[in-house]
């Protein structure tokens, strides 16, 4: 299934593709968060469809596209993932995947505006395959690992630089400002969805910036999913941003950051597109 989710900011419902139609699914009286996941809510959410999905109407044209999840009790992300990335930033390729936690209250919209923070100079992007954990997942094997998985997303990891490098040496404080997490426009479930070797791409302005393929990750999504449940518990809902390939602003020689005006466009294939204006905080 192809989920989403639509309207105002604060009054999302829940939508499902169906064909080429974008239909209203708020009858099935669920947002797409933790007890939907934990309650088998991808199955509950299929047998209704079947039953009443011809008397769902379509949403309006002009409906704003929502986070495809509702707000997770975690982001979990993984740094330097892909070697040109790790190249290009300086850093060591690295022994074992690289964690940090962004703020969930970052969350937004894949084309609602990127806010540049107050302060910021440093303002860059990060396309990245997400995966939306489906069940709770706690030392889980790597063999068993996908089976703990509810399906993929969009996500832009976007990161303050300065703040994340040189205000005190963790990575929280540049990945966490407002509109820094826009996720979706689409959740692709398990069952539809290979995220094994997939296109992914940026572009700033109409320039391509990012291309790559997810299976140049180096550490790939079983083997994410099972090391972080050695860490912490994966809550259904849960969303894991699997680290970005080369071709950020900070790479870039001189490194170039994003201004108010720029427009930043990204996708990946089967899981949709974004579009997003770049704004001044307000
Ligand atoms: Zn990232």
């Amino acid at each position: 299934m192809k989920l989403f989710r639509f309207g105002p900011p604060g009054a999302e419902k829940p939508g499902l593709v169906s064909g080429e139609r974008w239909l209203d699914v708020s009858a099935f009286g669920e947002d797409y968060g933790e007890a939907f996941f934990e309650s088998d809510g991808l199955a509950r959410l299929g047998a209704f469809m079947a039953a009443e999905g011809p008397r769902c109407p379509a949403i309006p044209p002009d409906a704003r596209r929502a986070s495809a999840i509702r707000r997770p009790s975690k982001i979990v992300c993984v740094g330097l993932n892909y070697r040109d990335h790790a190249l290009e930033t300086g850093a060591q390729i690295p022994s074992e995947p690289v964690l940090f936690l962004k703020a969930p209250s970052a969350l937004s919209g894949p084309n609602d505006d990127v806010i540049i923070p107050r302060q910021s100079q440093k303002t860059d992007w990060e396309v990245e395959l997400g995966v939306v954990i489906g069940k709770t997942a706690r030392y889980v094997e790597e063999g068993s690992a996908l089976d703990y998985v509810a399906g993929y997303v969009l996500v832009n990891d976007y990161s303050e630089r300065e703040f994340q490098r040189e205000r005190g040496g963790q990575f929280t404080k540049g990945k966490s400002a407002d509109s820094f997490a826009p996720v979706g426009p689409l959740l692709v479930t398990a069952d539809e969805l290979d995220a094994s070797d997939l296109a992914l791409w940026l572009s700033v302005n109409g320039q391509e910036c990012q291309k790559s393929r997810t299976s140049s990750m180096i550490f790939a999504v079983p083997r994410l999913v099972s090391y972080i449940s050695s860490f912490m518990t994966l809550v259904p809902g849960d969303l894991i941003s699997t680290g970005t390939p080369a071709g950020v602003g900070l790479g870039r020689k001189p490194p170039s950051f994003l201004r108010p005006g720029d427009v930043v466009e990204f996708g990946i294939e089967g899981l949709g597109e974004a579009r997003q204006r770049v704004i001044a905080s307000p």
